[in-house]
């Protein structure tokens, strides 16, 4: 899945030329002029990281960057301010609003996409890479494959997600919220029924094997993984 760069940037040259390069280094890129438009872009289509102007009209980068942090749909989204002000205390500043990386205009290209990629690396969903076993279920991180009683079984990626984190925490009811934190990470703005979307998807690959009742719905509380 391509990670969603979100450039905050008035100027049209340098939010054109921000849009070419994010999009050449193989991620998809929307764009705002403002504080305003900004937060448009961000309830239509939540970023994995944002790349924001100190200088805007209305109100500043700065700003914008202390409201991301306060929201709790976004306080966790990276942020990687840029600027045409080199001065020390500037970078404090802009670090101490809640910017998670700091780039001084005229910036080269090259630099700026591989400081996103490192950011967005630390940010990933951690998953470990041991393969997890729940009775005749084996899900391996590192291949990607989940068998079932030896049957390969096809997922998608959220559900290969929803499997690992099951797989991982079996016998415990979850609501709907906790899955899409514990799954879905910081996209909080998917419905809670996306959830039941998944689990149809995931009983759906199970039932081949037979192994589809191991999804369990709890009534009025969630969902349970579970052997009994
Ligand atoms: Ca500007």
């Amino acid at each position: 899945m391509k990670a969603k760069i979100l450039i905050v940037e008035d100027e049209p040259a340098i939010q054109e030329l921000l849009a070419f390069n994010v999009t050449q280094a193989g991620f998809l890129a929307f764009c705002a002029e403002d504080g305003d438009k900004a937060w448009q872009q961000i309830r239509d289509n939540l970023p994995d990281l944002i790349l924001l102007d100190w200088m805007l009209p209305g109100i500043s980068g700065v700003m914008l960057a202390k409201q991301l942090r306060a929201d709790a749909h976004t306080k966790d989204i990276p942020i990687i301010m840029l600027t045409a002000r080199g001065e020390e205390r500037d970078k404090v500043q802009g670090l101490e609003s809640g910017a998670d990386d700091y780039v001084t205009k005229p910036f080269s290209p090259r630099e700026l996409m591989a400081r996103i990629r490192a950011i967005l690396r630390r940010h990933a969903p951690q998953m470990p890479d041991e393969t997890v076993t729940v009775g005749a279920l084996e899900l391996s991180p590192s291949t990607h494959r989940v068998t079932a009683k030896g049957i390969t079984v096809e997922l998608g990626p959220t559900e290969f997600r929803l499997l690992h984190f099951f797989m991982t925490h079996t016998e415990r009811v979850y609501s709907r919220m906790q899955l899409l934190d514990q799954v879905w990470g910081t996209q909080v703005f998917v419905e809670e029924r996306t959830v039941d979307v998944h689990i149809r998807r995931l009983r759906a690959a199970l039932e081949a094997s037979k192994m589809d009742n191991l999804v369990q719905t709890v009534r009025g509380s969630g969902y349970r993984f579970s052997l009994n």
